[in-house]
């Protein structure tokens, strides 16, 4: 499933900014493997996050 709403407002996108992408992302939840869709903290219900995706909430793991 994915959140369509949160997509748009975060202006989500399948491919990396730069070095930035959801795998280096805070607020990312890995799937089964590194390279397996997973999921986002802030995007309710959407289990196809890519690890290689980004969004303008983008925040390093500290
Ligand atoms: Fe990816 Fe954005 Fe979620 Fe970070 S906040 S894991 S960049 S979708």
């Amino acid at each position: 499933a994915t959140n369509a709403a949160m997509r748009t407002s975060m202006k989500y996108q399948d491919k990396p900014l730069g070095d930035k992408h959801c795998a280096t992302c805070m607020q990312f939840v890995p799937g089964k493997t590194p390279k397996d869709l997973g999921g986002c903290k802030i995007f309710a219900g959407d289990t196809e996050i890519s690890p290689t995706g980004y969004c303008v909430a983008w925040a390093a793991i500290p």
